[in-house]
C-alpha cells in the first residue's frame, strides 16, 4: 500500500489541493491520499474562519468523488496544535491496526510554501523517518529542497493553479465569485454555513 498524506487547513479546500493530491498519486502511484484537516487552533492570522468541522466536512465533500481521496479526522480530534509528526505517526497506528503486518509506503504531499518552512515544524526528523516528502509547485513561490537529505524529498510539477484559502476567503468576504475555483460542493456549503463574509 502506498499512501499520501496532505494536512491543511482546508479553510476552505480548493482546487489547487485537489490537483496537488491527484498530480501525486499519479506520479508515486499512490493507492490512496489521506486528507488531514488541522485542529481548532491551528496558528494563522485572526480574521473569519470556519470551524473545525465545516473544514472537515467540506474536504469530505470535495474529495467525496474520488476513490483514491480519504478524509481523516486524527488532527481535529487531538486536542492542541496540529504537528504533522502527530499526523503521520497517528495515521500509521490507524493502519498498523486496521491492517496488521501489512507493508505501507508513506508521502507527505505539500506545496512549494509549506516545503520551505518544514525544518521550522516540530520533529522534522521524525516526518522524514514516516514519510517521503513530495514537494509540489504552486505559483508564486519557488520550489526547492529546503536542504533535506536527497533521499527524502521529490519535488514535482504540478498543474500550475494560482488559487489560495486567504483568497477564497476575501472573494467571498467581497462578493466576487468562487466558482470554479473550488468543488461546486464547497462553495454551496460555504454559503449554507454562511463563512468568510464578514473579515
Ligand atoms: P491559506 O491561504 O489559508 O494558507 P492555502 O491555500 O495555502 O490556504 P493550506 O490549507 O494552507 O491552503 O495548504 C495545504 C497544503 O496545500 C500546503 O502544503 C500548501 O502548500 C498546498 N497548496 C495549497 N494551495 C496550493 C496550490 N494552489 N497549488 C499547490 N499546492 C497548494
Ligand atoms: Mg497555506
Amino acid at each position: 500500500m502506498r499512501i499520501g498524506v496532505m494536512g491543511g487547513s482546508f479553510d476552505p479546500i480548493h482546487l489547487g489541493h485537489l490537483v496537488a493530491a491527484s498530480e501525486a498519486a499519479h506520479r508515486f502511484s499512490l493507492d490512496r491520499v489521506v486528507f488531514s484537516p488541522t485542529g481548532e487552533s491551528y496558528h494563522k492570522a485572526t480574521d473569519t474562519r470556519a470551524p473545525a468541522e465545516v473544514r472537515y466536512l467540506m474536504t469530505v465533500v470535495a474529495t467525496a468523488a474520488d476513490p483514491r481521496f480519504h478524509v481523516t479526522r486524527v488532527d481535529i480530534d487531538r486536542p492542541g496544535p496540529t504537528y504533522t509528526a502527530d499526523t503521520l505517526k497517528d495515521l500509521q497506528a490507524e493502519f498498523a491496526e486496521e491492517s496488521p503486518g501489512a507493508p505501507a509506503e508513506w508521502f507527505f504531499i505539500t506545496g512549494a510554501d509549506a516545503l520551505a518552512d518544514i525544518l521550522g515544524w516540530r520533529d522534522p526528523e521524525q516526518i522524514l523517518d514516516s514519510a517521503h516528502l513530495v514537494g509540489v509547485t504552486r505559483p508564486g513561490h519557488a520550489l526547492a529542497d529546503p536542504g533535506l537529505p536527497a533521499d527524502r524529498v521529490s519535488l514535482i510539477e504540478v498543474p500550475a493553479l494560482a488559487i489560495s484559502s486567504t483568497d477564497i476567503r476575501q472573494r467571498v468576504a467581497r462578493g466576487a465569485p468562487i466558482t470554479y475555483l473550488v468543488p461546486s460542493g464547497v462553495a454551496h456549503l460555504i454559503g449554507k454555513h454562511d463563512l468568510y463574509r464578514s473579515s
